[in-house]
């Protein structure tokens, strides 16, 4: 069994990223920038953002940090959105999800510019990588894929399952592991709540990849011997093996399904070092105009 090292795949791409930001500046250009909207006080949420920015800074981009209280209106909301959408010195935008209930995500993820939606959340963004044209991938499928590259795990004509179809985890890996590219060429079957025989389904896939929200919800009896297998989920639970109290377990139950794998990712340390990574990617892909022109 080999550990997918997420940490060291995110070291080298970030790596990456720095040098390209050092030739732009070289050549008389600008520092990519991203735009971040907070809104309210989510600790998990606020978590996130102030590592999405302090990455950034670490790459050498610009960040723009935006914060709402949670009482924000919608229309104010959208109007940041507009102003940021127009201001040429910003390259992405993204707005932390999820958001106070009464403001409506699709209205806020539609309002964003596809040009500048580095979360590849935008409808445009989505429907052009169904199609497999040049788009903003989401960040956390996209991370996944670029664990596959790296590692040189083959997925032509395996058989994959994905556990969970949400807009930003299991739809977008789905389309990305059928689609006719390397990594991808996958056969792939989405699973959810509604999915019949579950267990059987699981058991049968060279390549589970579970994004449920279920802690430790896949056991070593619905994995395959030689299997690999890629844990999104994070749950914070409680511990006393920890200094802090508190330890991150994911969707699978890594102690007993690991040994039966051939690769697998690690809760922490896996896949979410890489989501982060692939926000950035996408943001010098914007700055550079490599995916839309500018
Ligand atoms: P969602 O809650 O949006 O989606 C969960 C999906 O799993 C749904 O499609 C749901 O089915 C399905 N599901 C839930 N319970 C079952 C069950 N018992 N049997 C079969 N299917 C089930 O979650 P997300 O996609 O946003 O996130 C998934 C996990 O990944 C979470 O733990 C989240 O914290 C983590 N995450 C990690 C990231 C990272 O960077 N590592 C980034 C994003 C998320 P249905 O559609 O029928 O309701």
């Amino acid at each position: 069994m080999e550990l997918i090292d997420g940490k060291k795949i995110n070291a080298e791409v970030k790596a990456e990223i720095a040098k390209e930001v050092e030739k732009i500046i070289a050549n008389g250009g600008k520092r990519p920038n991203l735009a971040v909207i907070l809104i309210g006080e989510d600790g998990a949420s606020a978590t996130y953002v102030g590592s999405k920015i302090k990455t950034c800074h670490e790459v050498g981009f610009e960040s723009t940090d935006v914060k709402f209280p949670e009482s924000v209106s919608e229309d104010e909301v959208l109007a940041k959105i507009t102003e940021i959408n127009n201001n040429p010195n910003i390259d992405g935008l993204i707005v932390q999800l999820p958001l106070p209930k009464h403001i409506s995500e699709h209205k806020i993820i539609e309002a964003i510019d596809y040009k500048k939606d580095v979360d590849g959340f935008h409808p445009v963004n989505t429907g052009r990588m169904a199609m497999g044209l040049p788009s903003f991938l989401p960040a956390t499928p996209a991370g996944i894929v670029e664990l596959f590259r790296r590692y040189n795990i083959d997925t032509e004509g395996k058989n994959c399952v994905v556990l969970g179809r949400s807009n930003i985890v299991g739809t977008p890996m789905g389309l990305l592991m059928s689609r006719k590219a390397t990594p991808g060429n996958a056969t792939v079957t989405i699973c959810h709540s509604r999915t019949k025989n579950l267990k059987e389904v699981c058991a049968n896939a060279d390549i589970l990849i579970a994004a449920i929200g279920q802690c430790e919800f896949v056991t070593a009896d619905m994995v395959k011997e030689g299997a690999v297998v890629v844990d999104v989920g994070i749950h914070r639970v409680k511990s006393d093996k920890t200094k802090s109290g508190w330890k991150l377990l994911g969707d699978v139950k890594f102690d007993e399904v690991a040994p039966k794998c051939s690769y697998i990712t690690p809760v922490p340390g896996g896949v979410g070092p890489m989501t982060i990574i692939s926000l950035l990617k996408n943001t010098l892909l914007a700055a550079q105009g490599k995916i839309y022109r500018k």
